[in-house]
């Protein structure tokens, strides 16, 4: 009975042994798995992959060295500006911002992939989000107000410029820009071609450009609607800015070769600030015709209402015209009209600073 008994507790006595070093089996399972996954995670920090997984579902998103990628960043005193290259078929794009950041949100479909070129460094500062099964791009501000999304649609590629402010004030100029034409006025067409498409295109292109060095722009009008001159000329009188402009495309039927290139208007009513808009026509045609083999077609002294009747130094552009073969392929071209829109941009921007 006792050897018995003696077998028994024996049997619980290892029955218990081996339930205890079950139990520190297992945990010493968890811990080795801990290790692993911690050193993966150290794994993935060290190699070059664009994306960086990080806590609270967000990916790190690496800036390129050069405009290789499909996002890239540079800066100057007064911003950073961010331009993100997408496909032109994806036109979903929206933004929001609040106190502390901007949001893009992308069609789920666009399949963007950041950064594709060169990384550089990983920043904290531009990353994306996934938490709501939604493609976010989150840019930190540093001041809540003059940051700045414009959305360029082209042919080719759609961009979407973010301007991120560096410092509390880096607006120190104005310009007035109007797109010529609109609504039932579609100005010079040539097929299904229209001069009022173009003008806005110029004009919106323009505006990361003239914010990101130091000028503040309000448009004319941001969509096909038609506006009379001498509204335009009242509009730009009460904002009372440093430039106007006035952005057109020439034509000339029947003369096709001969009449091309680009040329710029100014008009000095009774002699009114006749050095300034002379100065400001030169230094714009200058600017406009730097790329892209455009002709030179001159500046001119025409009585043109809207540049007329504009108090500020105006100046109108006629930027190549429809009905010329060379001229209106460039104005099909993103990329001639990307040089040009910055090309006018820098010549207001050398303008205002010569003041
Ligand atoms: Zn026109």
């Amino acid at each position: 009975m006792r050897l018995i008994l003696d077998e028994k507790s024996r049997r619980k006595f290892f029955l218990r042994l081996s339930i205890i070093i079950l139990i520190l089996l297992i945990i010493l399972a968890l811990i080795v798995s801990g290790i692993e996954v911690n050193s993966n995670k150290k794994n993935n920090k060290a190699s070059s992959t664009s994306k960086l997984l990080t806590d609270n579902n967000k990916l790190a998103v690496k800036i390129p060295k050069n405009k290789d990628g499909n996002i890239y960043m540079e800066q100057n005193n007064i911003f950073k500006k961010y331009t993100i290259n997408i496909a032109s078929t994806n036109k979903n794009v929206t933004y929001k911002q609040d106190d502390s950041a901007i949001v893009i949100s992308f069609d789920k479909n666009s399949s963007l992939i950041l950064n594709s070129g060169i990384s550089d460094s990983n920043s904290t500062d531009i990353y994306l989000n996934n938490d709501n099964g939604k493609e976010n791009l989150v840019i930190k501000k540093n001041y809540k107000e003059n940051n700045f999304v414009n959305i360029n649609e082209g042919n080719d590629k759609n961009q979407v410029i973010i301007l991120i402010s560096k410092v509390k004030k880096p607006l120190t100029h104005k310009a007035v820009l109007n797109p010529g034409h609109g609504g039932m006025d579609s100005g010079i067409s040539v097929g299904s071609i229209h001069e009022k498409d173009i003008t806005l295109r110029i004009v919106k292109l323009m505006v990361s450009d003239l914010e990101y060095n130091g000028v503040g722009v309000v448009l004319t009008r941001d969509k096909d609607e038609g506006q009379a001159l001498a509204d335009i000329a009242d509009f730009v009188n009460k904002i009372n800015p440093d430039v106007f402009m006035s952005v057109h495309v020439n034509g000339m039927d029947g003369y096709q070769g001969e009449y091309q290139g680009i040329g710029t208007y100014y008009y000095n009513e009774n002699g009114y600030q006749t050095s300034q808009r002379i100065s400001l026509a030169n230094i714009i045609l200058k600017h406009a015709t730097a790329s892209d083999g455009w002709k030179n077609d001159g500046v001119v002294k025409d009585k043109l209402k809207v540049i007329r009747l504009s108090k500020p130094p105006s100046v109108l552009v006629e930027a190549g015209y429809l009905t010329n073969n060379n001229d209106r392929a460039r104005l099909q071209n993103d990329k001639v009209l990307g040089n040009l829109s910055k090309n006018l941009s820098l010549g207001i921007v050398e303008y205002v600073n010569k003041k």
